[in-house]
């Protein structure tokens, strides 16, 4: 369970990032995190795990406070939240199954991790996991070879071998053209579902925030000013995250016409 309450940010420049934002995810639900650029999503997604450092607020995580944590409580609570990146994030001169293995690396000790030396349940483990996410086969390739789907799959098999309690996810689908964007979205929600953990995902397309999505919250200069399902979100709600002239752009990338087709498979 994830409950954040009064979170604010403001930066040292003075912006005020984040004003006051409260949530509750109580468990295994996809939350899509919509609203313009500037409004503040990147800042709150990445408050959670502590890359940006909240200036007031309280954000718990299954009860352990993550505002107060010292460096090595904090080591300890991001070793359980899974980032997925917009870039991957992956180390290109790596095979797949060395970035995969890398998502342990909070977890073995650095002579193992330097001496490539995993213990056999976690090379299972990250077998499985490339099955899952489609790229059986593919353990030995580097990751500069593949594309940027089968990149972001790798990302995902990353996140997935930290054991997360929660996935935090951060713009996954800029980088990728629609199919395969939709492809990607599709199978981060079928994992939190199967995982029984939550997802909160920063997106600007509107069109897959709906179409994937169980909640959405819509930002906007650092406030909530949507909190409710993807029904919910009507042209009023729009208006209110995006401004009334503004929130058709939202859609700009996938077009209008297909934003309720459910389900899509895994090919990319
Ligand atoms: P979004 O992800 O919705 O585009 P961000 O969280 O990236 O929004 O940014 C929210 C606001 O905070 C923006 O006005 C941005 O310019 C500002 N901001 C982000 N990072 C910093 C920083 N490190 N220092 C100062 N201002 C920042």
């Amino acid at each position: 369970m994830l409950e954040i309450d009064n979170l604010t940010k403001t930066y040292a420049d003075g912006l005020q990032a984040l004003r006051g934002c409260s949530l509750t995810v109580p468990g295994a639900e996809v939350v899509a995190v919509i609203g313009p650029s500037g409004a503040g999503k990147s800042t709150f997604i990445r408050c959670i795990n502590r890359l940006v450092t909240p200036t007031g607020g309280s954000i718990r995580l299954d009860g352990t406070e993550i505002t107060a944590l010292g460096e090595r409580g904090l080591r300890g609570v991001r070793r359980h939240i899974g980032m997925i990146f917009q870039e991957y994030n992956l180390i290109e001169r790596l095979t797949v199954m060395e970035n995969v293995l890398a998502g342990r690396l909070g977890a073995v000790s650095f002579m193992q991790a330097l001496l490539r030396r995993f213990p056999q349940a976690d090379v299972d483990r990250a077998f499985e996991l490339l099955a899952r996410v489609g790229l059986e086969g593919y353990e030995n390739s580097r990751a500069d070879a593949l594309s940027g789907g089968q990149r972001q799959r790798v990302g995902i098999a990353r996140a997935l071998m930290q054991e997360p309690r929660l996935l935090l996810v951060d713009e996954p689908t800029s980088s990728l053209d629609p199919k395969v964007a939709r492809s990607i979205l599709a199978l981060i929600c079928e994992l939190a579902s199967e995982l029984g953990i939550p997802a909160l995902i920063n997106i600007h397309d509107v069109g897959l925030a709906l179409r994937f999505a169980r909640r959405v919250i819509g930002l906007s200069a650092g406030e909530i000013v949507f909190d409710g399902a993807p029904v919910e979100v009507d042209e009023a709600a729009l208006s209110r995250i995006y401004g009334a002239d503004d929130w058709r752009d939202a859609f700009r990338q996938e077009g209008e016409e297909d934003r309720h087709v459910a389900g899509e498979g895994m090919a990319s």
